[in-house]
Formats: structure tokens, sequence, C-alpha cells
């Protein structure tokens, strides 16, 4: 029986097992490889890097100071957490683990644009493609936007991307805008342009991005899919936890989901989708962890 299983190993897990192992819990950490941390060409936005930090590089920082508290980190798909009597049994690629709490930290998936998978993974480490306007639209300052979606997500980014830069294409995926007159008034207001997709092909031509419209080809130095995301929590979901509406995981002020002893932490949950949230909800996690397992038997007495 170990004290805590931590299923993910982006920042909030690393943050959460980097806690546990320092407060003497026995923890392991199971992690199927596919952190959106390591997507991050370079991350200007997290506090701590002046000059910035590649992803992968912050991530193994994170890996090499969890290992030095000795936290085990297992490479597997974690399939099925189920609650039993107190404790869980985490089921991994078919052997079994039983746990006093459980730690989830499986992150979100972003829906890609239609286009090549390999062209599309070259244009993510450009900056060609990017996903998070809050990490950095600041690099995108005065340059040529287009933000691939519709309807109020789509609305939404292309507002948020207007206090950048006043360059920008609103391109419809699905083909025709899904926009009512008040949302295109709004759009047009802030000097948006508005094109018909159906926003492919999509190719890298030189430095800038291509994007197919109903207006023919249209270039841009960046453009930001808003096609939205698969939120990673079905292994709660199934365990009995409640998830809003998109799939995003509820949970208290401690980060417990409504099923006592299953936490959960970054962008799993509702929340900004940001590294340091991700991290400050790990560290709240692990606390109440300790805490309460160490109400049911004390640690080291
Ligand atoms: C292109 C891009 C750029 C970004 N730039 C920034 C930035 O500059 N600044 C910033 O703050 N944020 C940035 N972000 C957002 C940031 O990457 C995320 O907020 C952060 O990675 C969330 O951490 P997490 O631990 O919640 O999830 P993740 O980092 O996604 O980690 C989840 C982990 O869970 C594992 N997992 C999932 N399911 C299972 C399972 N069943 N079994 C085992 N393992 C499993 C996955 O393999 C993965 O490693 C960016 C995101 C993208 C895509």
């Amino acid at each position: 029986m170990i004290d805590c299983a931590i299923i993910g190993g982006g920042p909030a897990g690393l943050t959460a097992a980097i806690y546990l192992a320092r407060f003497h819990l026995a923890v392991r950490l199971y992690d199927n490889g596919s952190s959106r941390t390591a997507l991050i060409p370079r991350t200007h936005n997290h506090a701590g890097y002046p000059g910035g930090i590649k992803g992968t590089d912050l991530l193994d920082l994170m890996h090499k100071q969890a290992a030095e508290f000795g936290v085990d980190r297992t490479d597997a798909t974690v399939t099925q957490i189920i609650p039993d009597g107190g404790f869980f049994r985490v089921l991994v690629e078919g052997s079994e683990v039983q746990a006093r709490s459980i730690l989830l930290a499986t992150g979100v998936h972003n829906l890609p644009p239609n286009m090549d998978k390999a062209e599309h993974d070259a244009a993510l480490a450009r900056g060609l493609i990017r996903y998070c306007p809050i990490c950095d639209g600041y690099e995108v300052t005065d340059k040529r936007v287009g933000v691939i979606g519709t309807g109020g997500h789509g609305m939404r980014e292309a507002l948020f991307l207007r206090g950048f830069t006043p360059h920008i294409t609103l391109v419809a995926h699905t083909g025709v805008h899904d926009l009512d007159q008040i949302a295109r008034e709004k759009i047009e207001a802030a000097g948006i342009e508005i094109v018909d997709g159906p926003a492919a092909p999509i190719h890298i031509i030189g430095n800038e991005i291509a994007v197919g419209t109903a207006d023919g080809e249209r270039r841009f130095a960046s453009i930001y899919p808003a096609l939205g995301s698969h939120i990673r929590s079905e292994l709660a979901v199934a365990a009995g936890a409640e998830a809003s509406a998109d799939g995003c995981l509820v949970v208290d002020d401690h980060q417990m989901t409504s099923v006592p002893g299953l936490f959960a932490a970054g962008d799993v949950v509702k929340g900004l989708d940001q590294i340091s949230h991700a991290m400050g909800e790990a560290g709240v996690a692990a606390t109440k962890i300790r805490n309460l397992l160490d109400e049911r038997q004390p640690i080291r007495r």
C-alpha cells in the first residue's frame, strides 16, 4: 500500500511528487509522456527564468528535483481507479497497486486544426501554431495572426489577442461562421476581420503559415486554433468524481474531488491552464493529502 498514486507527470504531478516525497510519504508517479509543457518551444511567462525556458528542460529539471527525494516514476498508462473501502485500487497496464490517496494530474489535449500531423508539430515548434494566448500573445505583438475557429470560443480568443495586435483574422474551421449579429458587430468593432473557412489546407511557407479560406489563401506569422480541448478526466469520472459539462473536474478548496481521497490538480481542473496555476494547485493538494493521511495514521510516529 503506497500513500499516494500520482497520475500525470506534468508540472502539477511533478510538483505534488516533490511535496509529498518531502513530507516522507511513499508516492509513485505514473506518466505516459504527453505533457502539454513538453510542447512549449520556450516559455517566457513562467516566473524565475529570465530569457525563458524550453518546456522539456523545465520538465527535466522537475524530474531531477523529484528524483533527489526518491520519487519512483513509472512510464505507463493508468487505466482505472477503483475506490475500495477507504483506499484505491489503481490499474496500470495489467498490474495493480493499492494507494491510500490519488492525485490526478492528467491535463488536457488541445484539438488541432485539420492538417498533416508532422507539419503541425513542426509549425508548433516554430511558433507558427500557438495554443495559449495568455502564455505567448506577447510574442505576436503587432504581427499578423489567424484565429481558427468560430462561435463564442473563436470570438473570445480573437478579442483577447486583439490586445496584442491589430492584425487579426478569424477563420471559420467549419466553413461558414457561426456568429450572430451581436457577435459579428463586437468582432468588427474591434477591427478583427471575419473570413469563412474551411481553414484548410494549412501549410508552412517560409517563415509564415498559410491557411485556405473562402477568399483564397491567407498568410500569417502565427495561427491560434480555438477548437476546444479534450479534458483527460475520464479516470476520475469513472471512479465517481463530479465534472463540469465540459469535463473539468469539480474540486473543493483543497483540490479534493467529490470522491474522498481522490484529488486533482492542473489543467484537468477548471482554471487558468497555466504552469504556475498547475503547480499552485498541486501544492495545495499535496499538503491536504499529507494532513488527511496524518489524521488517519500519524506520519513517522
Ligand atoms: C503550445 C503550448 C504552449 C504553452 N505555453 C505555456 C507558457 O508559456 N506558460 C504557461 O504557464 N503555460 C503554457 N502552456 C500551458 C501548460 O503547458 C499547461 O498549463 C501545463 O502543462 C499543465 O500542467 P498539467 O500537469 O496539468 O498537465 P500536463 O503538463 O499536460 O501533464 C499531464 C500528464 O499526464 C499524463 N497522463 C495523462 N493521462 C494519463 C494516464 N491515464 N496515465 C498516465 N499518465 C497520464 C500525460 O502523459 C502528461 O504527461 C502551454 C501549452 C501549450 C500546448
